[in-house]
Order: C-alpha cells, then structure tokens, then sequence
C-alpha cells in the first residue's frame, strides 16, 4: 500500500471508530442479522429496511475492533439509498478488493472510502474484521420479507 493511502486508512478508521455512523437499533427493521468474528471477538448486528427492493435505511451495533467498526459504519453510509442488486455487487467488489483478488493495480471506482481497505490484503485476520459486517448484511438481505421480532 502507498503511503498516501496508508495515511488516509488511518484517518479513515479513526474517524469512523470514534464517531461511527448509523450506530443505532432499528425498531422497525424488516430484515437483520447478527455476525461473530471469533478470531477477533468481533460481534455486530446489522439492520436493514428494505421496501420495494431498495435499502431505505441500514444500521448497526456491536462491539469489536476499529477496523470492523469503521468498516461496518462506511458500510452503512454507502448502502442506503441503493438497490438490494447494487449492495451485493459492491459487496462482491469490496470482497475481491480485501482478499486481493483485483490484482496489483485494482479498479477501485464505485468503492469510494472503502478503496482505503486495499492495505488489509496483506492480514488474513483483518480481511475478516473488515468484511464481517458484509457478511452479516448479506444474511440480512437474504432473509428479507420475513416478520422479524422487535422484541
Ligand atoms: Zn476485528
């Protein structure tokens, strides 16, 4: 990773660790999922409202490391607003991206803050902090249209 993307994931993950976004419960949720990380005890809900195949609203809690937090916030700030087909493609590019299967030299448009997750490529055990929150929004989607519990 060059130094200047090396500074901005700094930035990036503390930023978003220490003031993360869309860090709350969703009472009228319409799908969620919960997702562990036991290599790193990483725990993360994640929420999701979908209406007409498109994400109103997504949000989450949990505890873990910063990376999975931060990467867990910029998750949520980027999938609102988008189609469930649209969140699965990003999600598959932002997997190929972490587990450094764009190649040297990744395409990283579409990506926008998540290019900054490029560097993780090189710790197996941060790829899963940094997709951990993926994983769990892509259960979520996939149970949608079930009557979830607000208990
Ligand atoms: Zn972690």
């Amino acid at each position: 990773m060059d130094q200047e993307l090396r500074e901005l994931y700094q930035q990036v993950i503390l930023d978003h660790n220490k003031s993360p976004r869309n860090f709350r419960k969703m009472e009228d949720a319409t799908a969620k999922a919960d997702g562990h990380n036991p290599l790193c005890g990483d725990t993360i809900h994640v929420y999701l409202k979908v209406e007409d195949d498109i994400i109103k609203d997504v949000s989450f809690e949990g505890k873990g490391c910063a990376i999975s937090k931060a990467s867990a916030s910029i998750m949520t700030s980027m999938l609102k607003g988008k189609t469930v087909k649209e969140a699965e493609e990003l999600f598959e590019k932002f997997h190929k991206l972490v587990t450094g299967k764009l190649g040297d030299n990744p395409d990283l448009s579409g990506l926008g803050k998540l290019a900054v997750f490029a560097g993780v490529q090189e710790f197996p055990v941060r790829v899963k902090c940094a997709s951990l929150a993926w994983h769990t929004m892509d259960t979520a989607l996939h149970q949608k249209g079930e009557t979830i519990s607000t208990e």
